[in-house]
């Protein structure tokens, strides 16, 4: 068994991880980062990159073969061919691409990486059986970044037809048909993206709306856009049974029905990865189904620290990222604390959703008055000349003070704004910061500054 010593520690090679590994290197500190399977965790391999990649190619496809912008602009083509299988090998190339990269970066940052599975010892050693042989590494600072997988349903465990996401970015066919049973974003950007490369799409949730955790003003546009898909969703239904390319649901009323459903995609969660490598033997206090942290993301033992997924919502990659940075200045001595004002949360559906902050409801509720300021891309001329001009942007405000208090969008390529909303809530700007910041015409931006105009009561372009 080789011995290693280390000043730090870090299980789990995701965004959390390998940033927190980076970082402490970067700082000097000596670090390893054992990753049991692929650099880049579930969101280089089997979360946000491969499925950003599935959309784009999906969104591709299914422009060229309902070519009705296409035409509007004079443009005419013959019927389009899609080779999943090359699909797949470019989406896979981008993958390959930058879990290599992280592999690169690490080395430049001077971490030790061994690929094997860690098995937490007590709270300053684990051992790791790797590629190159049995370690045992004592260190310093042990940093948890486990990350969470996905959650089964007891009536549709995941195998052969019944898919969990990282199946579904694995299958090599689209599927005819294809029921999603869990209407969160993955479930809803995965059953897009298999609508537009062909697939019959129906949709299972059983709360009462799409996209429960976003209010209805935002969803609408989507509503719309699934509908001209084809996609039939069925809310307040509950996924019963799968048997002979059949799922059956329970519906709203209480009447059962059968779905024709090649494959099943299963998108109803994801679950902290907390058990199988000795974590229990730390008897770390929870939170819930999560590892309980404090704003330095320390645990309930000295020098454990915890981040991402495995420490609660909202389970972003960026939440990870930012929290991995932090850990290891932290332990470098440096004095932080995670206090972001706002994380933003984005569907990468069609059209994209992004939010950021309050919502009208949730700002209602904490603040005595507010104000909305709306602007709709309709009457945005950037908007116009992509074809695109559905949604709109959405500040919302205290009355008192102008505080941006958050910001929210729908509409084509929208995830790209969501910098600007959250530079504006993590500067604490005010509705006169934004409608005074010069905006680039003709952009989609102009509508973030003309919603704030809005909310001061004198927009400019409706
Ligand atoms: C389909 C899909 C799409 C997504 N899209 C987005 C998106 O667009 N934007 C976004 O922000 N987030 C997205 N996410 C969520 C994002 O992937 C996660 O929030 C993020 O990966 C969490 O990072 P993490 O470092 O906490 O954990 P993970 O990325 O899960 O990494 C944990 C790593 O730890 C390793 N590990 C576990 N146990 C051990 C052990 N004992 N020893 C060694 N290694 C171990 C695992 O192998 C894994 O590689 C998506 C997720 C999915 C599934």
């Amino acid at each position: 068994m080789n011995e290693l010593r280390c000043k730090v520690l870090v299980i789990g090679g995701g965004p959390g991880g390998y940033v927190a590994a980076i970082r402490a290197g970067q700082l000097g500190l000596d670090t390893i980062l054992v990753e049991a399977n692929k650099l880049g965790g579930t969101c280089l391999n089997v979360g946000c990159i491969p499925s950003k990649a599935l959309i784009h190619a999906a969104g591709a496809a299914h422009g060229l073969r309902e070519p009705r912008g296409l035409n509007a602009i004079g443009l005419s083509i013959g019927a389009p061919k899609l080779d999943y299988a090359r699909t797949v090998a470019w989406k896979d190339a981008i993958v390959t691409r930058l879990t290599t990269g992280v592999g690169a970066l690490l080395k430049k940052a001077k971490v030790r990486t061994l690929l094997g599975t860690a098995t937490i010892v007590d709270g300053k050693t684990a051992t790791v059986s790797a590629d190159t042989g049995e370690s045992r590494i004592a260190a310093e600072h042990l940093v948890l970044a486990t990350g969470s997988g996905p959650v089964e349903l007891s009536a549709l465990k995941f195998g052969g037809d019944i898919l969990s996401s990282t199946d579904a970015l694995a299958l090599t066919d689209v599927p005819r048909s294809l029921a999603v049973v869990g209407a969160g974003y993955i479930g809803m950007e995965l059953g897009m993206a298999f609508a537009k490369l062909g697939a019959k799409v129906t949709i299972v949730e059983a709360l009462p709306k799409i996209l429960p955790l976003y209010d209805a003003e935002l969803t609408q546009p989507l509503v719309r856009r699934l509908a001209d898909l084809g996609v039939e969703t069925l809310v307040g239904a509950r996924a019963i049974a799968y048997a002979g390319s059949a799922l059956k649901v329970a519906a709203a009323d209480g009447a059962e029905r059968s779905i024709a459903a090649e494959k099943v995609l299963v998108a109803v969660g994801r679950r902290a990865r907390m058990s199988g490598f000795g974590l229990e033997t730390l008897d770390l206090t929870m939170s819930g189904p999560f590892l309980r942290i404090d704003a330095t993301c320390a645990t309930s033992m000295r020098n454990v620290w915890a981040i991402g997924d495995m420490t609660g919502e909202p389970m972003l990659a960026h939440r990870a990222m930012a929290q991995g940075e932090m850990v290891a200045e932290i332990i470098a001595g440096k004095k932080r604390a995670f206090d972001r004002v706002a994380i933003p949360a984005i569907c990468f559906t069609d059209p994209e959703i992004v939010a950021v902050g309050l919502s009208p409801d949730a700002a209602k509720a904490a603040h005595d008055e507010i104000r909305v300021g709306h602007f709709p891309f309709r009457a945005n001329a950037r908007a116009m000349t992509l074809q695109d001009d559905e949604g709109f942007v959405r500040v919302v405000a205290r009355a008192d003070n102008h505080v941006v208090l958050g910001v929210q969008a729908v509409g084509v390529g929208v995830s790209e704004l969501s910098a600007a909303f959250s530079l504006a809530l993590e500067m604490g700007a005010r509705l006169e910061d934004v409608a005074l910041t010069i905006h680039a015409h003709p952009t989609m931006s102009e509508a973030f500054h003309e919603s704030a105009l809005a909310a001061l009561g004198h927009p400019l372009h409706i």
